[in-house]
């Protein structure tokens, strides 16, 4: 049975109630986990207080600002995770970022800044959280990434995020390689595109979403509460064996050539 009880799960990425990592925390909660959020802070104070009240419900016993950019703030996450709670379960790293201009037009047109902060925020983050964790991970564990085809095959104006979703999920296999002797499990999960802040952002989003349910065997794309299901599934002992691992949460949508 699936059962998260007596796990610490650190949840990054929650930005609002369409956000993947909401979807995964409730799942994570409902399965019994004890839920710790971090949220990237801004100047206005205005992400605390949104996600704060929003992961209210789930009783998070710890809340931290964790910008991934900024070192000092992604040890002081991990000091304050080994201060409350001792050890860490479960990892979520649910977060991705690029400019606009790296997520429009022709490819080749990106900036070296826009390039370097997208596979910083989106790829790098995984190691340095994974880094962090490992120490903490004392009765093994389990990390898991959000990733997207577009790291595996071309989608329209995805662009630079393609590139740093290629590197992510070469992360993912790299760390599962080092972190195994540690029973430290690395998965990702290849979600189908879904309405958020994050994909508001690539262009032509919505018809991405359409083309979908025009040609995924299941006829539409997915939620968020089933990303969150598999999470809960990879992150428990039920999926003991699986490491290094993509799994794919798409309504079927990379099987097909046409
Ligand atoms: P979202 O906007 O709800 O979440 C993105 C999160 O990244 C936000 O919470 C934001 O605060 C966080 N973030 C951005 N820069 C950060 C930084 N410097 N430090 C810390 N956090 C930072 O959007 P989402 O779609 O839920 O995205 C979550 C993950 O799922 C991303 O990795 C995204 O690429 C991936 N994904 C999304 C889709 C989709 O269609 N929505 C599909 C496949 C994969």
């Amino acid at each position: 049975m699936l059962n998260l009880t007596g796990k610490n799960a650190l949840v990054t990425g929650i930005a609002n109630n369409r956000s993947i990592a909401w979807g995964i925390a409730q799942q994570l909660h409902a399965a019994g986990a004890n839920i710790g959020v971090t949220y990237l802070p801004d100047e206005k104070g205005r992400f605390e207080s949104k996600v704060g009240e929003l992961v209210e419900p789930l009783n998070p016993s710890l809340f931290v600002p964790c910008n991934v950019q900024n070192e000092a703030q992604v040890q002081a996450t991990f000091d304050t995770v080994k201060e409350k709670w001792g050890k860490l379960d479960i990892l979520i790293h649910c977060l991705a970022f690029a400019s606009k201009d790296a997520l429009v037009g022709d490819f080749s047109n990106v900036s070296r800044e826009a390039f370097t902060q997208a596979l910083d925020i989106s790829a790098y983050s995984l190691v340095s959280l994974s880094h962090a964790a490992k120490p903490l991970m004392t009765e093994g564990g389990s990390i898991l990434t959000l990733t997207y085809v577009g790291g595996v095959k071309v989608i329209p104006n995805y662009n630079t995020m393609g590139i740093a979703k290629a590197a992510l999920e070469m992360n993912v296999r790299y760390l599962a390689a080092e972190m195994g002797v540690h029973n430290i499990r690395v998965n990702g999960i290849s979600a189908g595109p879904i309405r958020t802040l994050a994909s508001s952002a690539v262009g032509g989003i919505l018809d991405m979403i359409h083309h979908v349910e025009n040609v995924a065997p299941l006829r539409r794309t997915v939620t968020q509460k089933e990303v969150g299901n598999t999470a809960a599934f990879l992150c428990s002992d039920l999926a003991s064996g699986i490491t290094g691992q993509i799994v794919y949460v798409d309504a079927g949508y990379e099987i097909m050539g046409m």
